[in-house]
């Protein structure tokens, strides 16, 4: 039987950010095993001390905790079910900080359930050089025994560490609503420059302004998110007419310069559905609302 210590930890998975959660073991002085796909990428964590393992199966064997963090679930599907590695997680835990959806979580955990295996799933929600340090943030979903058993050692990933709750796809259904909110703003973003270009404005010229519009949402997103959670949607201060007249401004200078306006016009569609449906003097959040309602 293979013996291994108990705060020992296999990391699977050296892309960018698996290579950053096996560099923050090694610096606790966590005994690691790393593996990847392609040969070649743990030379830098060798050198630290981290053991590389020939094979997955031989990965696994050597911790009583794996952390998975390869591209998406198909990618981690494709390592841990086959059968020798499947076998030899057993008894032993894994914990997927792989980005994907909350079924595919939901169909890990049954997946591990019937093979005798552990399982968490997790998300990370800042870019990899947080992690170690105190601006990390590390969500985790599933039986929170298990996740207080394994705190000691996912806490060196730094920062914030949250167990959301026992259903395994919180984490993911977290990670994709905070995805929604990084895109659509990055689209956003993305656009807003385009059309700034066509009109003249450098990047560099708007970057303060753009700067100033990030600003203002914090407060912003603490209110709306009330008004959801209670059904309120006031529009006393901004009503959605208002708003779905500042967003055809938006569309129609796009357009003027031949710049797609799909986001946008979306955007505009949702707020005059709303309106169609006699909320005019609602707030823009109504939409939420709307979007809910098959
Ligand atoms: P990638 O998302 O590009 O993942 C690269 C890793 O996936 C490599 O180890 C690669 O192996 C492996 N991989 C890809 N396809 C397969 C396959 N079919 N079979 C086995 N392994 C495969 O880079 P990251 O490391 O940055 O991201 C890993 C996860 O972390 C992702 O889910 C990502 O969304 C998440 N994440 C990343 C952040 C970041 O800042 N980088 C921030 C927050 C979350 P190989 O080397 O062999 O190709």
């Amino acid at each position: 039987m293979t013996s291994y210590a108990d705060n020992s930890v296999t990391v699977l998975g050296l892309g960018p950010m698996g290579r950053a959660l096996a560099g923050a073991f090694l610096n606790a002085g966590l005994p690691t095993t790393v593996w990847n796909r392609t040969p070649g990428r743990d030379r830098g964590l060798v050198e630290r001390g981290a053991n590389s393992a020939q094979s997955a199966e031989e990965a696994v064997a050597a911790s009583r905790l794996t952390v998975v963090c390869v591209v998406n679930y198909d990618a981690s599907d494709a390592i841990l079910r086959r059968d020798v590695v499947t076998d030899a997680l057993k008894g032993r835990t894994v914990v997927s900080l792989t980005a994907d959806t909350p079924d595919r979580a939901r169909d890990t955990e049954l997946w591990a359930a019937a093979h005798g295996i552990r399982y968490l799933d997790g998300a990370i929600m800042t870019p990899m050089a947080t992690i170690g340090t105190a601006e990390a943030v590390v969500i985790y979903s599933g039986p929170e025994q298990l996740y207080r058993e394994h705190e000691p050692i996912l806490t060196v990933l730094g920062g914030t560490h949250t167990h959301l709750g026992e259903e395994v796809g919180r984490a993911a259904a977290y990670d994709i609503a905070l995805l929604d909110i990084f895109w659509t703003a990055m689209a956003g973003y993305a656009h807003a420059l385009a059309v700034a270009k066509a009109e003249g404005v450098t990047a560099r010229e708007l970057a303060p302004f753009a700067r100033g519009i990030g600003e203002i949402l914090p407060p912003i997103f603490e209110e709306a998110a009330a008004e959801v959670d209670l059904a309120t949607f006031s529009g006393e201060d901004n009503p959605i007419t208002s708003a779905v007249s500042s967003i055809a401004h938006i569309v129609h200078t796009s357009e003027t310069h031949g710049i797609d306006a799909g986001v946008m016009r979306a955007a505009e569609g949702w707020a005059r559905r709303a309106i169609g449906l006699g909320h005019g003097t609602d707030g823009f959040m109504r939409i939420t609302d709307v979007l809910s309602q098959h």
